[in-house]
C-alpha cells in the first residue's frame, strides 16, 4: 500500500476492528464509555491517558473520520462538528476575543457573512472585507488587532480564487492566523495546510457526503491549534453525531472518483456555456478565461463541481431559466450526485443588500450550478433546453 495515495488512504485508513472482525466499520451508538476501575476513570479525566469518555468529546466513528481527513489533507489533527457552520463558529470563538479583528474575503458563505456582520460585533469582534482578486486590499486591511485572516477559495458563488501560498506568507509575516474554508475544493482538489494555512475548515455536508443526506463540519490544523479547539468544543457541545461520522467516513471512500466525475462534467458545462449566446459570463476555475486561471492551476488539482453563470436578461431571464429546467433540482444545497441550480440573489445571498451582492459579483442574472453525476448529455441537454 503506497503511503501517499489519496484513494487508498481514503479507503484503507479504518478504525480498529472489534472481536467480530467486521469488514465495514460498525456504528458506535453510545453516548458514554465504561471505565475499568476508579483509577482508570481518574486517569482519563486527568488527561493522563488516551481513551473514550463521552461522545460529546470523542467516539470511534468521529475518530475514524477525523483521522482520515487529517491524513488526506496533511494536517496533524482535526475535530468534527455537527455542521459546517458549527466548525466555522467554533474556530472563530476559540481563537478570537473581544477587541480582535478579522480580515475576511468579501465573498463568503451567507451564514459566515451573517456571523461577521451581525453577530460578532455585539461581542466586540470587528471585521474588514477584502476582495480575492485584489492582493493590495489584503495588505492594506491588516490592523494592529488583526488576529485572523479568513478566506474561501474558490468563493461562493463568484468562483474567485486567491493565491493561498502568497496569503499564508502575508499572514505569517504579520503573525496572523490563516483560516481557509476549503468546502468547494475538498481535500482531493486543494490542501490549504500544505500551502501554509493554519486551519482548514470543511462543510462535510457538501461534496464529502456527496449525496445530500447529512450535515457535518470538520476543522483541521496543527495538534496545538486543535487542542485549543477541543478546549472550547468539549464544553460548548457542537459535536458531530456518531451516525453522521460513520456515513461521512464511508463517503470519503468514494470522494476521489466522485470528484473526478464532478470536475469532468463541470468543465464540459462551463465550456458549453461559454460558447452560448444567452450567457453573459461564466465562472469556472479551469476555464482559461478565468481571471485567476494560473493560480487555480497551481493550487488546485481540478476545477471543482461548481459553475456560476450570469444569464443575459437579469432577474426575469434567470427565473425563466430556473423554471424551465426539467432534471436539475432547484435547491440551496450543492455538492450532490444530483445537479442543482440556485439563484443566489433570492436564496443563499438574499440577506445581503443589492449593493453588497454586486460587490461580491452576484447580479440578478447570476445562477450557481452544482454539477452532479448524471450522464453529461442529460446535464447539458437540460441546460440547453432551458436556455432557449
Ligand atoms: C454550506 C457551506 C458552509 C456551511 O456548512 P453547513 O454544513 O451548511 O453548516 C460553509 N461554507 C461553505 C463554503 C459552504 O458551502
Amino acid at each position: 500500500m503506497q503511503e501517499d495515495n489519496f484513494e487508498t488512504l481514503a479507503i484503507r485508513l479504518q478504525a480498529e476492528r472489534t472481536q467480530f472482525k467486521e469488514h465495514s466499520v460498525p456504528l458506535y451508538l453510545t453516548s458514554s464509555y465504561k471505565f475499568d476501575d476508579a483509577e482508570d476513570m481518574r486517569a482519563l479525566f486527568a488527561n493522563e491517558k488516551e481513551g473514550n469518555v463521552y461522545s460529546r468529546y470523542a467516539n470511534p466513528n468521529t475518530d475514524e473520520l477525523i483521522n482520515k481527513m487529517s491524513v488526506l489533507e496533511g494536517a496533524e489533527a482535526g475535530w468534527a462538528t455537527a455542521s459546517g457552520m458549527a466548525a466555522i463558529f467554533t474556530t472563530f470563538l476559540t481563537f478570537l476575543a473581544s477587541g480582535d479583528h478579522v480580515l475576511s474575503s468579501r465573498s463568503v458563505f451567507g451564514s459566515t457573512h451573517q456571523l461577521l456582520n451581525n453577530i460578532f460585533p455585539k461581542w466586540g469582534i470587528s471585521y474588514t472585507y477584502a476582495d480575492l482578486d485584489k492582493p493590495e486590499e489584503w495588505e492594506k486591511g491588516i490592523q494592529s488587532n488583526t488576529k485572523m485572516i479568513f478566506v474561501e477559495t474558490p468563493s461562493n458563488p463568484g468562483i474567485d480564487i486567491i493565491d493561498l501560498e502568497w496569503l499564508a506568507k502575508l499572514a505569517k509575516k504579520n503573525n496572523i492566523m490563516l483560516v481557509v474554508d476549503n468546502c468547494f475544493a475538498t481535500p482531493y482538489l486543494q490542501q490549504p495546510i500544505k500551502l501554509g494555512a493554519d486551519i482548514s475548515i470543511h462543510s462535510a455536508t457538501k461534496f464529502i457526503d456527496g449525496q445530500g443526506r447529512t450535515l457535518g463540519g470538520i476543522i483541521l490544523g496543527s495538534a496545538k491549534h486543535i487542542k485549543d479547539i477541543e478546549g472550547f468544543a468539549r464544553h460548548s457541545g457542537p459535536a458531530m453525531s456518531p451516525f453522521n461520522a460513520w456515513l461521512l467516513s464511508k463517503s470519503l471512500e468514494t470522494l476521489a472518483v466522485r470528484m473526478d466525475r464532478h470536475c469532468e462534467n463541470a468543465l464540459k458545462v462551463a465550456e458549453f456555456l461559454e460558447a452560448h449566446a444567452s450567457i453573459k459570463k461564466v465562472m469556472y476555475p479551469f476555464l482559461p478565461s478565468h481571471p485567476q486561471y494560473e493560480i487555480a492551476k497551481k493550487q488546485m488539482k481540478q476545477g471543482g463541481g461548481i459553475v456560476t453563470l450570469v444569464i443575459e436578461g437579469g432577474a426575469e431571464a434567470a427565473s425563466r431559466f430556473m423554471n424551465k429546467l426539467k432534471m436539475f433540482s432547484i435547491s440551496a444545497n450543492l455538492g450532490d450526485t444530483r445537479s442543482i441550480a440556485t439563484h443566489p440573489a433570492t436564496s443563499t445571498h438574499s440577506k445581503l443588500t443589492e449593493a453588497e451582492r454586486l460587490q461580491v459579483g452576484i447580479e440578478q442574472g447570476t445562477i450557481r450550478l452544482s454539477i452532479g453525476l448524471e450522464h453529461i448529455n442529460d446535464i447539458i441537454g437540460d441546460i440547453e433546453q432551458a436556455l432557449v
